[in-house]
């Protein structure tokens, strides 16, 4: 499951034709009796300044929680508005909220939503006439000489991958907390939080077990993006060290352990969940500016690592990665932990297929439950990521 581009505002494209639409992107994440959903609002007319998203539930949905909004549930309507500081929202830009809900039975998803009493059909409604011929959506082009030379059957999937992209993406090139921007941002390292959302005591040991695992999976990526020792196409890091610097739990006793190794975090909730402080963590903070945290920047975290009781599948986006605490935990010594690599690609900037299969054929890490590892078709669409977003950092 994408949680996509999880940031707040992302800002972007040219303001103020006067017209009103909007394309809602609504995902979720189940489990047998619960959801987080999530929805991207992308604004395709004028700039807005405050919004109100309403859709309408066919079955006993029931939201709880939300963040980067305030809800209110009559029946089976919901309403969704905006947070205060994710109020404005600039022509082609995207806002992210989410929540979590009960249901039983089915999960339908709605089928229609109004932004601020306007249909989201996905394109423009004219409220007066418009004055400014529209443009097209900004594009890169990869720089001359650009080695791209996957195998010959990928190319065209791979192509057609990379225009979906442009086409579902709220500011796929506009956004700026790809796992590519944090690795940059931090030469090449990357500090994690580890969310325990869990009853269960956790001790050194495992603790440990949690981190190693994780650089594991981690540098499976990387290593694609490396090729006989020497970086791809100007990638610069051949290893990538991943360092859990903060623990969040509710209670400090469940981690029995005694060392300073760790920032701990005690009953901080967010999402209902243990959260190590936004003042350290780059989602809150992707100037850099860490002043706000305790220890400074270097106890900062650019990833969490949320792990739930009872969470089957998960959920990845720019803010890290969440799966299940027992799955997580039960594969440790795993070769492939695929869920997890499935959830960093997310983190890279890497779509879901539910909607698009460019490889009917193939299984592939990306294309949920079709593979078990990361295949040469997910190491050429990370590829593909990184020619296009290379040149913002000079290279
Ligand atoms: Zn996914």
């Amino acid at each position: 499951m994408l949680l996509a581009a999880a940031g707040f505002v992302m800002l972007a494209g040219n303001p103020a034709d006067a017209a009103a639409g909007c394309r809602v992107d609504y995902t979720v994440n189940q489990w047998s009796t619960g959801f987080t959903g999530n929805v991207t609002i992308t604004n395709l007319g004028s700039a807005i300044n405050g919004w109100t998203l309403q859709f309408d539930y066919a079955g006993n949905q029931q939201i709880t929680q939300s963040w980067n909004s305030t809800y209110t549930q009559s029946g089976q309507h919901v309403t969704l508005r905006d947070a205060g500081y994710n109020a404005a929202v600039a022509t082609n830009a995207s806002v992210t909220a989410g929540f979590n809900a009960t249901y039983s039975g089915g999960n339908a998803a709605p089928t229609a939503f109004t932004l601020n009493g306007v249909a989201c059909t996905g394109a423009t409604t004219p409220t007066t006439s418009p004055t400014t011929t529209p443009t097209t959506a900004p594009t890169t082009t990869p720089p001359t000489g650009d080695p791209w030379n996957p195998p010959a059957q990928y190319v065209t999937p791979l192509a057609n991958t990379w225009k979906h992209q442009e086409d579902t993406y709220g500011d796929l090139y506009g956004f700026r907390n790809y796992l590519f921007d944090q690795v940059m941002a931090a030469n090449g390292s990357i500090n994690y939080c580890v969310r325990w959302e869990s009853t269960a005591t956790v001790t050194a040991t495992l603790r440990d077990q949690i981190q190693t695992a994780l650089q594991r999976q981690f540098q499976k990526w990387v290593d694609q993006l490396n090729e006989n020792g020497t970086g791809w196409n100007n990638w610069p890091y051949k290893q990538i060290p991943v360092k859990v610097v903060g623990w969040a739990v509710r209670d400090r006793s469940q981690l029995q352990w005694s060392d300073s190794s760790v920032d701990i975090y005690v009953n901080d909730l967010n999402e209902g969940a243990p959260q190590c402080s936004p003042p350290c963590g780059r989602f809150f903070h992707q100037d850099g500016n860490y002043s706000g945290c305790p220890g400074g920047a270097a106890h900062h975290y650019d990833m969490s690592l949320w792990l739930t009781d009872g969470m089957t599948g998960g959920a990845g986006g720019d803010w890290g990665q969440r799966i299940g605490k027992e799955y997580y935990v039960g594969a440790l010594s795993s070769e492939n932990i695929h869920i997890l690599l499935h959830e960093i690609g997310h983190s890279w900037g890497l779509n879901d297929f539910y909607d698009f299969d460019p490889l009917p054929s193939e299984g592939f890490v990306m294309k949920a439950g079709s593979a078990t590892q990361i295949t040469v078709f997910d190491k050429w669409m990370l590829r593909d990521f990184w020619r296009h977003l290379k040149n913002r950092y000079g290279l």
